[in-house]
């Protein structure tokens, strides 16, 4: 579907996480008529529960990012600091400090080798620490200079209200729990009520199952639970975030250290387990000695939208008129700014997303 001639398509959007808004303010800033709707609080989901790492260099040097996916992280990291003005660097908490990561035993050597060789490959910039950055207890770091970081906790409010001050209508508890073709367009029918769309766009990050009998992409998704803390510090007392093997650390404006995270494949519940968070706050501990004594404020947990392979879904759905931003993992934050403009390229003109990143790679042949 292509909506060059039409001047004002009318777009819903099932799910108010950071990707459905990230598409809402893309398609809004092209002059769509976009309509979010949430079964639960907009800007919460796992945004909430988030590191809210910028980590596209570290991201892509610690796993095997393909070409295409480093590419996603390059311009997620570019247009971040277009959002960042768009929306107060201070009212996000926006900042590139860098990442560092550390290590001390041989397997934490080859593993910082290895993210060497792959960041060389993929053009990633990066420095080897000449000495310890300050406060770190480690014999070898890192860093990844361009990587940054904002206060997901504030982040999500504000781009709920950025939305609306574009025009956007976001309806809260209202979830999406059927979709039909109708005509030339797709009806959504929620809980309270349905009417007609030009295009849907799914987001409903590891949680949209209700809608997998339209869209079948929805069931190569894999929730992966993760258990975070916080620790209340002195304001500005760490410049960059860490980001070790066994946890990572990331202070935010209000001097909180945000502590993470578990890696829980197949769990979707957000209970919260002691020793798990007993074991990430030693592991940070053994990185950053300051920590030690920290009043605890808080520990919680949230659900990764994560995907069979890996990758997100992004593109045209099974139907016409019905698009995927989902799967979005571990870097959701990193990537809603160009997932946003991803998929209202797709939608405007037509663009298809890349290869890897389409349904069709889960359809049965
Ligand atoms: C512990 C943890 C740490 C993380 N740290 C980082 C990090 O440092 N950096 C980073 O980049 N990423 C991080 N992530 C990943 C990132 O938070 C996610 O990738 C991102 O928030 C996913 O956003 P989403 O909008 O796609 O999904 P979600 O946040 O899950 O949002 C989907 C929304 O859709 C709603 N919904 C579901 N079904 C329906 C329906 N039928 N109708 C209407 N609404 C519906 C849900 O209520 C929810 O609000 C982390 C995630 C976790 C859990």
């Amino acid at each position: 579907m292509n909506f060059k001639s039409k001047p004002c398509p009318r777009i819903a959007i099932a799910g108010g996480g950071i990707t459905g808004l990230a598409c809402a303010k893309a398609l809004l800033r092209r002059g769509a008529d976009v309509t979010v709707f949430e079964s639960g609080i907009a800007g919460r989901g796992a945004l909430r529960a988030s590191g809210g790492m910028l980590a596209g260099g570290f991201e892509c040097a610690e796993g095997s990012a393909s070409p295409a996916f480093a590419e996603l992280a390059r311009q997620g990291m570019a247009l971040w600091a277009d959002w960042a003005a768009d929306m107060g660097v201070t009212r996000i908490g926006y900042r590139v400090g860098g990442i560092v990561s550390p290590a001390r035993d041989s397997a934490g050597l080859e593993w910082l080798d290895g993210m060497a060789e792959r960041a060389d490959k993929l053009d990633i910039p990066y420095k080897r620490a000449s000495r310890m950055p300050d406060g770190i207890c480690a014999r070898s770091a890192i860093e990844f200079p361009e990587d940054g970081e904002l206060d997901n906790r504030l982040l999500g409010p504000r781009l709920v209200a950025f939305v609306r001050e574009a025009g956007g209508q976001i309806h809260e508890h209202k979830a999406v729990t059927h979709l039909s073709p109708e005509g030339y367009g797709i009806q959504v029918e929620t809980v309270a009520d349905r009417s007609v769309f030009d295009a849907v766009i799914l987001a409903a990050g590891a949680d949209g199952q209700a809608l997998n009998d339209i869209e079948p992409a929805l069931k190569a998704i894999r929730p992966v639970k993760g258990q975070m803390l916080s620790l209340q510090g002195e304001k500005g007392s760490l410049a960059f975030c860490l980001r070790a093997r066994n946890a990572y650390v990331s202070q935010k404006p209000d001097g909180r250290f945000v502590i993470g995270a578990s890696s829980e494949p197949g769990k979707s519940d957000t209970d919260v387990d002691e020793a798990a968070i007993a074991m990430l706050r030693n592991n940070a501990e053994e990185w950053l000695p300051a920590l030690e004594g920290l009043p605890l404020s808080e520990s919680w947990a949230g659900v990764r939208p994560g995907t069979l392979d890996g990758l997100p879904i992004l593109g045209s759905g099974a139907l016409p008129g019905i698009f995927l931003a989902l799967g979005l993992y571990r870097n959701g934050v990193l990537l809603a700014p160009a997932i946003g403009e991803l998929i209202a390229d797709t939608i405007f003109s037509g663009k298809p997303s890349p290869q890897e990143f389409r349904a069709a790679r889960f359809s049965p042949r």
